[in-house]
């Protein structure tokens, strides 16, 4: 899942300077499970900021509306018409989303009020961590399911840094060293012999950004109409 923050209010208040009404859009999904984007976070920012504007005698009419993703253009239609009656949405999705929202309501002011922050777990209540850099060439398969990428501070490939000491990492001595996680996970499934293939570096200089991906079904149907 995608995990996300709200900003800090006064930040969020100074973008909403201005306007007079305004959506205030949640996301069903991600940043709902992480506690960020969801219905119930739309009402408490909804309260927040009436309260806010009415201290300061300052009138602002806000609609607070939750659709199931933002990043899907089938969900965004659903509030096409009634979005448009508004100055500005106050978007509460992920930056993908906020960014598609912005690209099907174009011309209408979509501002963000979440940071993104990474694609993770949800290790316990109310704690996420990262998990994955969509680094788009994958060895779990060769580390024990755990990535370096990621849960190395230095994303290392091959083996660890001459830092760790005591299976602790050099970067930060309260986490562990991701190499000698893999290591102890590899011993125990008696697959260590992994540990000594040597990964090439990635090659993130081929990458085109923003990468798009397109199913092989669709690629065909595509074709086919031509
Ligand atoms: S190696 Fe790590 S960063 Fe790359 S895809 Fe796999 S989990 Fe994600
Ligand atoms: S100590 Fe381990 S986790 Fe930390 S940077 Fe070195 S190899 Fe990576």
């Amino acid at each position: 899942m995608i995990v996300a923050e709200r900003k800090p209010f006064t930040e969020i208040k100074e973008m909403l300077s201005g306007y007079r009404k305004i959506l205030i859009l949640g996301c069903g999904t991600c940043v709902s499970v992480c506690m960020a984007g969801g219905e119930k976070e739309v009402e408490i920012l909804a309260s927040q900021i009436r309260m806010a504007f009415e201290k300061e005698n300052r009138e602002i009419e806000i609609k607070e509306a939750t659709i199931q993703r933002q990043c899907d253009r089938e969900f965004i239609e659903t509030i096409r018409k009634m979005a448009g009656e508004y100055e500005a949405v106050l978007s509460l999705a992920c930056g993908a989303g906020v960014q598609f929202v912005a690209e099907l309501l174009a011309p209408l002011l979509i501002l963000p009020g979440l940071n993104t922050r990474f694609i993770g777990v949800a290790e316990a209540e109310g704690v996420w961590s990262e998990r994955c850099r969509a680094c788009g060439d994958c060895v779990l398969s060769e580390t024990a399911g755990i990535c370096p990428v990621t849960i190395c501070a230095k994303s290392l490939l091959n083996g660890p840094c001459g830092g760790t000491r005591d299976g602790k990492c050099e970067v930060d001595k309260d986490k562990d060293c991701a190499w000698t996680l893999i290591y102890r996970r590899l011993q125990e499934g008696g697959k260590l012999e992994k540990m000594r293939k040597i990964h090439p570096p990635k090659k993130h200089g081929v990458r085109i950004y923003p990468q798009r991906q397109v199913n092989e079904e669709f690629k065909k149907e595509v074709k086919s109409e031509k």
